[in-house]
């Protein structure tokens, strides 16, 4: 049997950052992960590139991750958006923020690097890592120690982190093994569900105009005519669904049977109207093409929505009659009802997952049992696009460290 301080499952940042920081607290530590690398998922973050954080206060950060933002909190002070910014720096990779979208990428725009970096730092800091290794059994002895059975070996350690990620995007090793070690340590788990995942829609008639986007949009989310969220982002039309920012920050809510009411006009109704009405009496031979251009709604999107109304293009808008105006005036509330979240095949993140209320957020310790973590996207934390993911897995990883070592 090989004696630990601690074994990580999992190597994902949250899993790498906690065995880093543990590591060089000279600790001794084992790093297992299924696949023969470790950060798989990690280089595909941001289409290569690792948006590994964003601009903004604890405050603002703390808005990004739906009901999970009271848990992370601690975690997130723990290790700061600042202080990720400046890991990368110390160690030769300074980050690059993009303005327009606060993003924070490394400066070679290459996630490769980022995992080139962790893996430097496991192998200088003392991790062992055990690759393309599968778990078989976890188990408690009486000294309440782990014992985790990898092909009839054993491995016992003092402290236990399980990293494992979520289940979206499976071919990247998440296929959700850390729900099936959560229950046989008596955690509940809160059912998995796709998040950060494009959502489709009924009578979807905008396959042709698939890559517009539209900035900044009001998206509200209706169920049985009560609003449940409001978000506002860009929003971008795909070959089969809605997709973009603003979209997929949202899927964490949206069910089946769902109402999105999208503002692609950027003005209310009553102010677009307003605006029509004065329209036709100063510039009456302007066309309704033409008129609605100067609302910054994509060329193509406006021929489209015309074409589906069976209104003319070139019509003139004194000639609009009021029930073709009233059909224009949806656009400021126009509708899609929803008949699904994208699966997990194309999810960027996992909502659900280990139960916060079995873990103590101020350590990431089980409440359960003395010396079990539970870091990253295994837990039922899901954050916004934006680096939002990453950086709570460095932070739930940071943490976990910190009270490993006390
Ligand atoms: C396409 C895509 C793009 C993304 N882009 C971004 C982005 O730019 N910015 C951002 O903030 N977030 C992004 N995310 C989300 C982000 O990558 C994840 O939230 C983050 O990687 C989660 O980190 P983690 O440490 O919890 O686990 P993961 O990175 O999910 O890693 C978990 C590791 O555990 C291993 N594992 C699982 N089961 C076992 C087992 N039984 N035994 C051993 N090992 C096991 C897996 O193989 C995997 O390597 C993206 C996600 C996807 C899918």
């Amino acid at each position: 049997m090989k004696y630990y301080d601690l074994i990580v499952i999992g190597a994902g940042p949250s899993g790498i950052f906690c065995s880093i920081n543990t590591a060089y607290s000279n600790k001794k530590v084992l790093l297992v992960e299924k696949n023969n690398k470790i950060g798989k998922k990690l280089l595909i973050a941001g289409h290569g590139k690792c948006n590994l954080t964003n601009i903004g206060d604890i405050k603002s950060f703390l808005t990004k991750y739906g009901t999970a933002n009271k848990f992370i909190k601690t975690s997130l002070n723990s290790f700061k958006p600042k202080d990720m910014i400046d890991w990368f720096e110390k160690h030769n990779l300074p980050l690059t923020l993009i303005e327009e979208t606060g993003k924070y990428f490394p400066h070679t725009m290459k996630s490769l690097d980022v995992v080139n970096l962790l893996e430097k730092e496991l192998k200088e800091s003392g991790v062992e890592i055990l690759l393309n290794s599968f778990i078989s059994n976890i188990s408690i002895d009486k000294n309440n120690n782990y014992l985790i059975e990898i092909e009839n070996e054993i491995f016992n350690t003092k402290s236990l982190v399980i990293s494992t990620g979520g289940a979206s995007f499976p071919a990247t090793g998440t296929t959700g093994d850390g729900y099936k070690y959560a229950r046989q340590l008596d955690h509940t788990v809160i059912h998995p569900k796709p998040a950060l995942a494009p959502i489709y829609v009924d009578n979807y008639n905008f396959t042709e105009l698939s890559g517009i986007s539209f900035k900044k949009v009001t998206i509200k989310l209706f169920r049985n005519n009560s609003l449940i969220a409001e978000n506002i982002g860009d929003i971008l039309f795909t070959h089969h669904n809605l997709s973009g920012p603003g979209i997929i920050d949202f899927s964490r809510y949206v069910l089946k049977g769902d109402i999105l009411k999208i503002n692609l006009i950027h003005v209310s109704r009553e102010v677009f109207e307003n605006n029509f009405l004065k329209e036709i009496n100063l510039n009456g031979k302007k066309t309704i093409k033409n008129f609605l251009l100067s609302f910054t709604i994509p060329e193509r999107f406006i021929k489209r929505f015309l074409e589906l109304n069976s209104i003319i293009e070139n019509k003139k808008i004194s000639e609009i009659s009021k029930l073709e105006r009233t059909i224009i005036c949806t656009l400021s509330q126009y509708e899609f009802k929803v008949t699904r979240v994208g699966d997990f095949s194309i999810a960027m993140a996992t909502a659900g997952g280990v139960n916060l209320d079995e873990i103590n957020s101020k350590t990431m310790e089980s409440k359960l049992h003395k010396n079990l973590y539970f870091v990253g996207e295994v837990l039922n934390i899901d954050g916004d696009t934006g680096g939002y993911n990453v950086q709570a897995a460095f932070s739930t990883g940071y943490l976990a460290f910190k009270n490993i070592v006390k």
